[in-house]
């Protein structure tokens, strides 16, 4: 028998999901089989704290479409993504799915038929957000007005997660994006190449529970527009003019009530309030240079995104 590279390598970053995977694999090999391409997938364990991996190496054993790549530790689901699309060199096209079924393996037949159209990236844009607070959605909703208006050439659809399909040449060009700082989103909408939305429902987790809380969204939103534009740091400069407006207009205003009628000095209060305030707006910028000093500085090391403890490929031959 020759040995068939994959068409189709499906990427799986998982972070202690021991629970789900076994279901996951079961429902996505029910899918594959009826797609009609020599597939695989790779399941990308993420430094999990449980026994995400055993289970992995499980499936590996029992299905020659199983591939397996262990990290060193955890690295977060966007290095973990990168790396999985690393060890997909062969594949014509691949699609990144999240291993808690949120993202349901059905919907792939749909993103393999629109990339069959000839779309390079098919990106799954979900309708509900089932099992998701108001404040969740409402948030999710700012965040992605926001970064409509920050984005400038580069449009980030809104309500469209890592779960799309892309093909050899947009994979091609997004590794050629080596950033420490990986925000995907962006970096998905950055390349470009023609794009098609396909809709679905986004399921919720079916077992485990999610990373995410709001410390880390607000973090994730900050990583977003710090890695995506420099506005904040023109923001600072408006910022910074406008006081020095305001406290000359304030000036002309004293001395001429002192001119004028006399007035004592206005007292401690306003000084107070006057220094805290400048001292406040110096100290916001001072961390807004931060941020974006902070990512040059862990750009500037150069150290590989990630480490690899294990691969094993799939065995589809
Ligand atoms: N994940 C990962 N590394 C991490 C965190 C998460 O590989 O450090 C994986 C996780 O196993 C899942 C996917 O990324 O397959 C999405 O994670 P999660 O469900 O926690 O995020 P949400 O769906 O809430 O956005
Ligand atoms: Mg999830």
């Amino acid at each position: 028998m020759t040995s068939r590279s994959p068409a189709l390598t499906v990427i799986v970053p998982a972070f202690n999901e021991e629970e789900v995977l076994p279901e996951f694999h079961r429902r996505l090999a029910a899918v594959m089989g009826g797609i009609g391409l020599a597939w695989d997938v790779l399941y990308v364990n993420d430094g999990s704290r449980d026994r995400t991996l055993e289970v992995m190496l499980a499936l590996q054993a029992g299905d020659p479409h199983v591939a397996v790549l262990n990290l060193s530790r955890n690295f977060g689901k966007e290095i973990a993504m990168t790396a999985g699309l690393d060890h997909a060199q062969s594949s014509e096209a691949v699609v990144i799915i999240d291993a808690d079924l949120q993202d349901p393996p059905e919907v792939i037949p749909r993103l393999v038929e629109a990339w069959r159209q000839g779309f390079d990236v098919v990106y799954a844009q979900r309708n509900t957000r089932a099992g998701e607070t108001m404040l969740k959605r409402a948030t999710a909703a700012m965040f992605y007005r926001l970064m409509q208006k920050v984005g400038g050439k580069v449009t980030i659809p809104p309500d469209t997660g890592d779960f799309r399909l892309m093909s050899r040449r947009a994979v091609d060009a997004l590794l050629r994006l080596r950033e420490q700082h990986r925000f995907m989103k962006g970096l998905f909408a950055w390349i470009g190449f023609p794009s098609t939305p396909v809709r679905y429902d986004r399921a919720p987790r079916a077992a485990g529970t999610t990373k995410w809380n709001y410390w880390k969204l607000w973090n994730f939103s900050l990583e977003g527009i710090t890695s995506f534009t420099v506005a904040p740091l023109k923001i600072a400069t408006y910022v910074g003019l406008l006081t020095a407006i305001g406290a000359v207009l304030y000036l002309a205003q004293l001395i001429f009530r002192t001119l004028a009628y006399g007035n004592p000095v206005a007292g401690y209060p306003s000084l107070l309030a006057v220094v805290l305030f400048l001292g406040g707006v110096q100290m916001m910028m001072l961390g807004v240079i931060g941020e974006y000093l902070g990512r040059i500085f862990n750009e500037t090391k150069g150290r590989p995104l990630y480490l690899t403890e294990r691969h094993l490929p799939s065995r589809l031959n």
